[in-house]
């Protein structure tokens, strides 16, 4: 089992315009660091269309660190702790309200490219928040390369 450490990628196909990265979670709550995924390779420059497959995971840019992780996680768990009881709950505890945090805290990112590196804030971290796991996780990449604009 691959480890959400080494992401690996695989093509989705030779051609195409998707790269699909791959990653595993370890527990139902998760934030994990995947910057390593997109500051491993060059890109063309332009933008990056980050796109999470799956609706109980979400996708933001921000601080890393253990201690920081344990906050989103346990935010999150408090942001939907009030919220229910939950109506689409029949097989799966916890599982709707996974579905509600993805929503409200998105599947997508737009990462800018220069020079072929990832072009962010010298604390930026691309974050993945696991919502329902462990599960294993795929993750979609669609370069979009622009024009100079001077
Ligand atoms: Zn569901």
């Amino acid at each position: 089992m691959r480890g959400p450490d080494r992401g690996d990628s695989a093509p989705s196909g030779r051609g195409t315009s998707l790269l699909r990265l791959e990653l595993s979670s370890s527990r139902s709550r998760q934030a994990i660091d995947i910057t390593h995924l997109f500051t491993s390779r060059t890109w063309p420059d332009g933008l990056l269309l980050v796109s999470v497959e799956h609706t109980t995971a979400a996708l933001f840019l921000g601080e890393s660190g253990s201690e920081m992780f344990e906050d989103y996680e346990r935010v999150a768990a408090r942001l939907v702790a009030a919220s229910g009881p939950f109506r689409h709950e029949t097989w799966n505890p916890g599982n709707a309200q996974a579905h509600v945090l993805s929503s409200f805290l998105g599947t997508q990112l737009l990462l800018p490219i220069s020079g072929g590196r990832l072009d962010v804030g010298t604390w930026q971290r691309v974050i993945f928040l696991e919502l329902d796991g462990p599960r294993r996780r795929s993750i979609a990449v669609a370069s979009l390369a622009t024009q100079p604009l001077g």
